[in-house]
């Protein structure tokens, strides 16, 4: 694995090159919030961030996205042309937990009996570069509950760790490869003792969340009293679900004015009470307990007996921002405790 060592000065001249390259896109201060932006220059870059609000999600699993466009004409429906991005672009400072979500997002959306084109395309055209949490770690992070680290390269295709007056970089993939020029030439020394930064790291981040552990409990407790306490305090309004890096329900509808429509797909939420409801009126998840049990199901059972992989990654954002203050944490260790 090739590696470089890069002085920090030098990253206002990293992301000028890597601007020539792609659109860069990395986590921007704005009014409050961090969020994913396009970037010009380092300058608007934000310095001390623990994570973005958002989700990088949606850069390949838009809030809503354009699948197709269609005409009525004298000989019938006419496609306009596909909708597939094909646009270059780099992720620059994505956090650890959220380059692991795009493994995860990988399962569902890129399998080898169904390939989203959509997904797909955009994966293939962004290059993601990882930075490694050192400090500041948020009191909700948990990705080493799910055997992650704060340091770790999964969904990286570049991982860069701070070591203070420089940054530590590592090529993980032939992707991130092909950027190895941007990063100059100065390769580290052997004295430099990243194995302590990464342990040290992952002594920050709360491990005691049995998320991997619950899954045999959750094959029995369809009918448990425990969905039903979790629910009384469900405002049902979506935040979890909606800034989840691994949250993907979506719902498929047809815009039509005059002759011409388009078919969009935009993010939906197990939370909300229309999710499930069928034209007929019928709905099987008719109650926010049912829904709760979904969301739980889901990311702690479902997703392990389809892939076996638990899908959450222990961002923490559903943590920091339900407004009830409903703590998935918590959720997972009172299953635990049944
Ligand atoms: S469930 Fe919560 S902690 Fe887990 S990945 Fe989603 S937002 Fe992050
Ligand atoms: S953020 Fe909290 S209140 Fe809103 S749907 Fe999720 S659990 Fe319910």
């Amino acid at each position: 694995m090739k590696k470089r060592l890069l002085k920090k000065s030098g990253i206002a001249e990293l992301v000028a090159k890597l601007a020539k390259r792609a659109g860069v896109f990395a986590p921007v201060d704005n009014e409050g919030n961090t969020l994913f932006q396009k970037v010009i220059d380092a300058n608007s870059i934000a310095k001390q961030y623990v994570n973005s609000k958002d989700a990088p999600k949606g850069f390949f699993f838009p809030h809503s996205e354009t699948l197709m466009r269609y005409k009525r004409t004298d000989k019938g429906m006419e496609l306009e042309d596909d909708q597939v991005a094909q646009t270059k672009r780099i992720l620059f400072g994505v956090r650890p937990c959220d380059a692991r979500s795009f493994e995860l997002l990988d399962l569902l959306f890129n399998q080898e009996k169904y390939s989203d084109t959509y997904f797909v395309s955009k994966r293939e055209n962004t290059t993601v570069i990882v930075n490694a949490c050192v400090e500041p770690i948020s009191k909700n992070c948990f990705c080493t509950s799910l055997g992650l680290s704060p340091t770790g390269s999964a969904g990286a295709d570049i991982l860069m760790l701070d070591l203070g007056e420089e940054i530590f970089v590592e090529f993980i993939t032939p992707k991130g490869e092909a950027l190895l020029d941007c990063f100059g030439d100065m390769e580290p020394s052997a004295t430099i003792d990243v194995q302590a930064v990464r342990e040290r790291a992952a002594t920050l981040v709360d491990a005691s969340v049995p998320c991997r552990e619950i899954k045999t409990t959750l094959d029995n407790i369809y009918e448990h009293p425990l969905w039903e306490s979790i629910a009384q305090k469900c405002l049902a309004c979506g935040t979890c679900t909606y800034l989840c890096p691994t949250c993907h329900c979506f719902d498929i509808s047809d815009e039509v004015k005059g002759d011409d429509g388009a078919r969009i797909r935009n993010w939906d939420s197990c939370m909300f009470p229309l999710f499930t409801k069928e034209t007929s009126g019928h709905n099987p998840r008719s109650t926010q307990k049912a829904r709760w049990r979904q969301r739980t199901m889901h990311k702690f059972k479902y997703f392990v007996d389809n892939f076996n992989e638990v899908l959450c990654v222990g961002c923490g954002r559903c943590v920091a921002y339900c407004p009830v203050n409903i703590d998935i944490r918590e959720v997972v260790k009172s299953v635990a405790k049944i």
